[in-house]
């Protein structure tokens, strides 16, 4: 958001904003209630704000929107795609998915990407703009608004390169966990990353317990430049050696994101070669990484397959050879538009042909 949504400010912002306006110090906490706890989404419903101070913060700052464009519900497990308008137009993506352990929401951190991913609908027209953390925190707030139901589990792997909006993340990670907000341990929270090297190194300095994903789809670093480009400005290495480097600073096991992509990267040798590539460098190998394997989610505009099921099962049981621990995602909401940005797209399609 180009001008501040009180949604994305600290509480000691609050404050300073509170006192310029001429009000009580202990206003900013109540505000800060309102949006983190209560989740209001107009001032109308903060009963106890003077009215003059609502029109005065109205007057210079805005709350955060997200308002439901679309909502699709898968018929197989509940899981549900939202399409969500911000306060300039532009819509972007989240999905609630119900597991056994709880809900878990995974948000979008741009509108659009820039990353250019071969198989990802997000990056097919770049980036549009950064998301602010209020923008982020409100695809939660709004879905447990929409539901009813709590979020205990946040996933940044929706729309965009969550480590090239650095500074809106931090804010979005201090912001979720505060103790007087939604306070969410940042055990539950995991942030995707196409391996932006410098930005994993720093993140790894702020100790956050979270859970750090690296999509790494390739077993070598030239078949890694042909799927993600960003591989032509950090090499497959440096990418480890910072994914190392991350585990050894904060004790956390990285997960490694595996897209199968049939006849691409989902041959024998393939499951050899990564095997043999995270051995290489990652110092606590095998108990520093976990790799999930993704059967691709097929997207109209190229012309990759998913890999078969006896196939992912083949190339598990290789990987766990090695004593890797292996999981294949689960495809949820799979009757419904479920891959990154697809929603999206066809959504701007729709309003092109009208
Ligand atoms: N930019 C971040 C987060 C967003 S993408 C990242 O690259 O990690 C979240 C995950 O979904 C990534 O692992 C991405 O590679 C994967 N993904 C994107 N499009 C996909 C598709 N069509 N099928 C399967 N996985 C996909």
């Amino acid at each position: 958001m180009s001008e501040l949504d009180l949604n994305s400010l600290y509480p000691e912002e609050l404050t300073k904003i509170v006192e310029e306006l001429g009000e009580k110090k202990f206003r900013s906490k109540q505000i800060f209630e309102w949006i983190h706890k209560k989740q209001i989404s107009s001032f109308d419903e903060a009963g106890n704000i003077p009215k003059k101070l609502k029109e005065d913060l109205l007057n210079k700052y805005k709350l955060a929107k997200t308002e439901v464009v679309d909502c699709q519900i898968s018929k197989e497990d509940g899981t549900r795609k939202y399409l969500f308008g911000l306060y300039d137009g532009n819509v972007i993506e989240s999905v609630l998915m119900r597991y056994h352990y709880g809900n878990t929401v995974c948000i979008s951190s741009q509108v659009g990407c820039r990353m250019g991913c071969k198989f990802c609908a997000s990056t097919i027209d770049g980036v549009v703009r950064n998301l602010s953390a209020g923008e982020m925190l409100s695809q939660i707030y709004s879905i447990e608004k929409d539901t009813n139901e709590k979020v205990g589990h946040v996933v940044i792997m929706g729309s965009g390169e969550p480590l090239d909006n650095y500074d809106n993340l931090i804010r979005f990670l201090n912001l979720i966990s505060h103790p007087d907000g939604k306070n969410l341990s940042l055990r539950n929270v995991t942030v995707s990353t196409c391996g932006i090297v410098p930005k994993i190194k720093e993140l790894s300095q702020n100790h956050f317990q979270l859970t750090l994903a690296l999509s790494l789809h390739a077993s070598s670093q030239e078949k890694r430049r042909e799927l993600m480009p960003i591989a032509n400005k950090y090499s497959i290495e440096e990418v480890l050696g910072a994914c190392s480097e991350y585990f050894e600073t904060t004790g956390r096991r990285l997960s490694f994101e595996y897209t199968l992509i049939q006849n691409v990267n989902d041959f024998e040798e393939d499951a050899k070669e990564l095997a043999n590539l995270l051995e290489n460098n990652m110092k606590n190998f095998p108990s520093d990484a976990h790799i999930n394997l993704i059967p691709v989610n097929p997207i109209k505009e190229r012309n990759y397959e998913s890999t078969t099921k006896n196939r992912s099962l083949v190339f598990k049981k290789n990987l766990e050879k090695y004593g890797i621990s292996v999981t294949i995602r689960r495809e949820m909401g799979r009757d419904i538009d479920g891959a990154c940005g697809q929603l999206r797209r066809r959504h701007l399609e729709g309003k092109n042909l009208s």
